[in-house]
C-alpha cells in the first residue's frame, strides 16, 4: 500500500466512525478530484437567466463543475459514476443566508433529534452563513468551516460573522480587529450600538476592507447606517422602526432599547392595527418606497427573514397548528416543552400584543413589496438554526421561498435570492461567491428535482438527490439523514 492510498484509507475510516451516529455510509467525498460525476439528460436550471435548457449533462470533478453542455455531445469519461437525470431538473443549490449555528449542533444528540447539518442538507440548502455565532471560547463556527471546506465533516458550505456586536461595548475597534484576525468572513452589527461604537466598529471593520452587516442600531437609524457604508441590512423588518417616531438621543442601554421601541411603536400604531394589506400600503407605501430608493441607491442588499413573522403569528393564535407540523417534529425536544408550558421566547415576548404581531407581518409584506419595486437586492434568509424560535433548520427556506412568491415574487425571483443574490453578497464579502449558477467552474453545489422549479416553488421540495460541494447524497441517503429515531 502506497503512501496515498494508506492515507485515503485512514480517511474513510475516520468517515465511517465520525459518522457512526447516523448509522449509514455516507458518500465519501473525493477530494483529489479523480472520480468524475455525470449527471446525464437534465433539465438544467441554470439561474444565469430565466429558462430550462433540455437534455443536458454535467460534469463534476472534485468540487466543481467542469462541463456542461448537450448530452449528445458531452464525453463521459470512462470510470464516471452516471446518474440519470431523464425527465428531472438540476438547479442550484440553496443559500440560508441569515441563520444562526449553535455549538450544541456537535452534541446534537441530546439537544436536536436530528443533526441541523443533515436538515440543511437534507433540503437542498448548501450553502448557510452564520449571523451570529454563540460568544466563547472555543471559535466553534471556524472549525466546523474548515472540516467541511476539507471534507472532513458532512455539511453545507459555511460563511460566519464573529460573535455579534450587540452594544453597549467596551472597545469596538479592538473587538472588531480581534474578530478579523481569527479569521470571520464579515462583522454583525446589531441593533443597541450606540453612534459612536457604531462608527467606531465601522471605520475599524471599513480599513481593514471588512463586510458588514446587521441591525439598523436604534440611536443611528437607516439614514446614517447608509451613508457610514454598512454593506447589509439583517431583516426586511429592521426599515419597520423608521415608521417609528422615537428618541434616538434617549440615554438607554442594552435591550432597554427594544422595549423603549416596541412600547413606543404599539402606542403610535395602535389606531392603524385593524388595517389590512392594501389600506395598509395607502398609509405606508410612500414611505416604504422612500426607504426602499435609499436602500436601492446605496446598493444595499436586504436579508428576507419574513417566514418568522408568520410563524410568531402562529405561534400565538395557532398553537395547536404549529405543534402538528410534520417538520416541527424536528425542532429541539426541550423547545417543544417549553412551548407545551407556554414559556417560549415570543409566546413570553409577544403575549398580549398579538394584533401587534399580524400588524408587523403585514408591514413587513409592504417593505418587501417596495424594496422589489425599487430594485433593491433581496437575499433568503430564514434565522432559523437556534431552534429557540421555532424555525425548522433547512426547512425553513422553503417556507421563506412560499413566502416571497405569495408577496410578489415568480418562482424564478424567488429562487434568485437564495442561489445567483446570495453568490453576490459572498463575493463581496469575501470573493467566495463562486456558486449560485450552474456554470463551468462554480462550486458543485445542486439540487435534482422531479418537476420545474420555475412552474412551482414547492416542486424543490420533491428532490432526488443533492450534492454540496461536489459531494452526492441521493434521496435515500438524505431520508436515513433525517430519519426520526
Ligand atoms: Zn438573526
Amino acid at each position: 500500500m502506497n503512501l496515498k492510498s494508506l492515507w485515503a484509507t485512514i480517511l474513510s475510516l475516520l468517515l465511517i466512525v465520525g459518522c457512526s451516529r447516523y448509522k449509514i455510509s455516507l458518500p465519501s467525498p473525493d477530494q483529489k478530484g479523480e472520480v468524475v460525476i455525470a449527471f446525464q439528460n437534465v433539465n438544467l436550471v441554470p439561474m444565469t437567466d430565466e429558462k430550462i435548457v433540455k437534455n443536458q449533462t454535467v460534469l463534476v470533478k472534485g468540487k466543481r463543475i467542469v462541463e456542461i453542455g448537450s448530452s449528445k455531445t458531452v464525453a463521459v469519461p470512462a470510470n464516471s459514476k452516471l446518474i440519470d437525470g431523464t425527465g428531472a431538473y438540476l438547479m442550484p443549490g440553496l443559500a440560508d443566508m441569515h441563520m444562526h449555528t449553535r455549538d450544541n449542533w456537535d452534541d446534537w444528540l441530546s439537544i436536536w433529534p436530528v443533526s441541523p447539518f443533515n436538515l440543511y442538507l437534507a433540503n437542498g440548502v448548501t450553502t448557510i452563513r452564520n449571523f451570529g455565532p454563540e460568544e466563547g471560547s472555543r471559535n466553534y463556527v471556524l472549525g466546523w468551516r474548515d472540516k467541511i471546506n476539507n471534507g472532513r465533516l458532512i455539511g453545507p458550505n459555511i460563511y460566519t460573522s464573529g460573535p455579534i456586536i450587540y452594544g453597549p461595548v467596551l472597545n469596538p475597534q479592538k473587538t472588531v480587529r480581534k474578530q478579523i484576525t481569527k479569521g470571520y468572513d464579515f462583522i454583525k452589527l446589531y441593533s443597541f450600538l450606540s453612534r459612536e461604537d457604531f462608527y467606531n466598529a465601522m471605520i475599524t471593520a471599513k480599513q481593514a476592507s471588512k463586510y458588514t452587516a446587521g441591525h439598523i442600531p436604534f440611536q443611528v437609524g437607516l439614514q446614517d447606517v447608509l451613508s457610514e457604508g454598512m454593506d447589509e441590512i439583517a431583516h426586511v423588518e429592521e426599515l419597520a422602526w423608521e415608521f417609528v417616531d422615537f428618541d434616538k438621543t434617549k440615554g438607554l442601554t442594552g435591550g432597554k432599547w427594544m422595549t423603549y421601541v416596541i412600547h413606543t411603536a404599539y402606542r403610535q400604531f395602535k389606531p392603524y392595527l385593524g388595517l389590512n394589506l392594501e389600506e395598509l400600503d395607502g398609509r405606508y407605501g410612500k414611505a416604504a418606497l422612500s426607504l426602499a430608493r435609499k436602500v436601492y441607491a446605496a446598493d444595499v442588499p436586504v436579508c428576507t427573514t419574513l417566514f418568522l413573522d408568520e410563524v410568531i403569528v402562529e405561534k400565538l393564535s395557532e398553537p395547536e397548528r404549529f405543534l402538528s407540523k410534520p417538520e416541527n417534529r424536528y425542532l429541539p425536544r426541550s423547545y417543544i416543552a417549553a412551548f407545551k408550558q407556554g414559556r417560549e421566547k415570543h409566546q413570553m415576548q409577544v403575549r398580549g400584543g398579538e394584533d401587534f404581531a399580524s400588524f408587523k407581518r403585514r408591514v413587513d409584506r409592504i417593505l418587501l413589496k417596495y424594496l422589489k419595486e425599487a430594485g433593491v437586492s433581496i437575499v433568503l434568509g430564514s434565522d432559523a438554526g437556534t431552534g429557540w424560535m421555532g424555525l425548522v433548520p433547512g426547512f425553513s427556506i422553503h417556507e421563506e421561498l412560499r413566502v416571497l412568491t405569495e408577496n410578489g415574487f415568480t418562482p424564478y425571483e424567488a429562487i434568485k435570492t437564495g442561489t445567483v443574490n446570495a453568490a453576490l453578497v459572498t463575493e463581496k464579502m469575501n470573493a467566495r461567491g463562486d456558486f449560485g449558477t450552474l456554470e463551468i467552474g462554480k462550486r458543485a453545489d445542486l439540487i435534482l428535482v422531479e418537476n420545474n422549479p420555475l412552474e412551482d416553488i414547492a416542486n424543490i421540495k420533491k428532490i432526488i438527490g443533492v450534492m454540496a460541494a461536489g459531494r452526492w447524497y441521493s434521496n435515500a441517503t438524505l431520508k436515513d439523514m433525517i430519519a426520526l429515531k
